[in-house]
């Protein structure tokens, strides 16, 4: 793959002005699907390997509307949507790209270039573009919001053509380019690596949101929070949040490894859900759970963290106290859920929907990372080349944390600027996901 003179510029550091005066390139390395492969997985297709579908290779360049900028990406990482996508399921993102296309015809694509967090130098600024500028070192917000609507003012999330960047909208970070709105626009961490700055903001912000925002389960101090996938994308950034807030967290995992990690990451109370070798899809099962939780902490949880859905969610509203919530934004075990109503609507229980975040609540999640109160959660790095073998490993549940993707940085460990703060924290820290489980 031939590099540009802009990229090579970016990765050396160029000054804004050399970069402003370089052409962009008309085509760029991208982690893309192609349309004409949906319908490739059989229905009944028991492992829908996202290697057979997720390529990468060159895709055109596209131009840049006014409210945009062009981002030359150093780094991004694999989120369970990418898994999604490859999958082309739910449905296949495509379908969103079609309809996404009847207002702006650059994203209907027979590509789809995929990728919702990054991180990099912007290298072209759209002419509404006010706050950024050329060699500004940023990372990004993975909502797509049109700024025009209403009730953006009062919660972005509530925007009526909300999208996931990269997932619902074409040009993603997953490539050596990306086009993202000015207002997905944060400060880059300066104490981060461009992989560690790269892997934070989808999960931190969606995290964020369900135990703190306004909209989610709101927790106190003190509140017990019981958190699936203690040690995944989002469970190792709620881990940090329920701590930095005071309450109490209780990790479920599913190996002694990684059960091993979360009691390094300071959670006091951890659960093994392979103990539950008769499931936890039955109230037998969710009995057995409750009993496990009020044995290692006295009490039931006021909060449950919830995104694995139907093999999980039955047990989640079970073991919720009396008044508590169950906050979720996903189903990685299947949509379809079912629970017992008579534990929700008897114990006064709340179920809370909750997705991504708004910019502001990624504004307050970007502050907490760069001031050194949230930790990256990066346990490995892949080259652009290698994304679908990155994402083969999400796909199987190989990984912890987040995984990274290096797309124009030549290696791990660049980027950083603040070494004092670096050294401040301490890498055993920010390496904490890092260490061989
Ligand atoms: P991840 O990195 O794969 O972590 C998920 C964790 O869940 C795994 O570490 C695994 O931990 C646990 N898990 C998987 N299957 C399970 C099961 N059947 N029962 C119990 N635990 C199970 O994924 P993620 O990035 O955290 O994302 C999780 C889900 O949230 C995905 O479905 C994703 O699409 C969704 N999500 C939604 C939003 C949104 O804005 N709506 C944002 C981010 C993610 P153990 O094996 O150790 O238990």
């Amino acid at each position: 793959m031939k590099t540009t003179a802009l990229a090579e510029a970016v990765v050396a550091g160029a000054e804004p002005a050399e970069l402003a005066r370089l052409d962009v390139p008309s085509a760029y390395r991208a982690a893309h699907l192609r349309k004409d492969e949906v319908g490739s997985f059989d229905q009944d297709d028991q492992d829908k390997d996202v290697r057979r579908t997720l390529h990468v290779g060159e895709v055109p360049m596209p131009e840049l509307a006014e409210d945009e900028v062009l981002v030359a990406v150093m780094a991004s990482a694999i989120n369970y949507n990418t898994v999604w996508s490859a999958m082309f399921e739910p449905v296949p993102t495509f379908a969103f790209l079609e309809r996404f296309g009847r207002s702006d015809a650059r994203h209907d694509l027979p590509v789809h270039v995929l990728g919702s967090d990054a991180a990099g130098v912007i290298v072209r600024t759209g002419r509404a573009v006010r706050r950024w500028r050329v060699g500004d070192r940023v990372v990004t917000s993975p909502a797509y919001v049109d700024g025009e609507d209403p009730v953006v003012q009062h919660d972005g999330m509530l925007a009526g053509d909300l999208r996931a960047w990269g997932f619902e909208t074409n040009f993603g970070g997953l490539a050596d380019f990306a086009v993202v709105k000015a207002t997905q626009l944060l400060a880059k961490p300066r104490h981060l690596s461009w992989e560690e700055a790269a892997c934070n903001m989808l999960c931190a912000s969606t995290a964020y949101r369900m135990l703190v925002g306004e909209r989610g389960a709101r927790m106190k101090q003190g509140d017990v929070v019981l958190l699936w996938g203690a040690t995944g994308g989002l469970g190792g950034y709620g881990v940090q949040l329920v701590r930095n807030g005071g309450g109490i967290p209780v990790g479920v995992v599913g190996t002694q490894e990684k059960a091993e990690l979360l009691r390094r990451m300071g959670c006091p109370y951890v659960v093994d859900r392979s103990q539950f070798d008769g499931g936890l899809a039955d109230e037998k099962g969710w009995r057995r759970l409750g009993a496990e939780i009020r044995r290692q902490v006295g009490e039931d949880p006021a909060i449950v963290f919830e995104h694995t859905g139907r093999e999980t969610f039955g047990a989640s509203v079970y073991v919720a106290k009396r008044g508590g919530a169950v906050v979720t934004c996903g189903s990685s075990s299947g949509y379809a859920h079912e629970y017992d109503n008579r534990h929700l609507w008897m114990k006064l229980k709340r179920i809370i929907g909750s997705h991504g975040a708004n910019y502001q609540e990624c504004h307050e999640v970007n502050r907490l990372i760069a001031l050194g109160m949230v930790h990256p959660t990066l346990s490995a790095v892949y080259p652009l080349e290698e994304a679908a073998q990155a994402a083969r490993a999400v796909q199987l549940n190989q990984h912890v944390g987040k995984v990274g993707v290096l797309a124009l940085a030549p290696s791990e460990d660049l980027g950083v600027e603040d070494h004092a703060l670096r050294a401040r924290i301490g890498e055993d820290r920010l390496r904490l996901f890092r260490r061989p489980l």
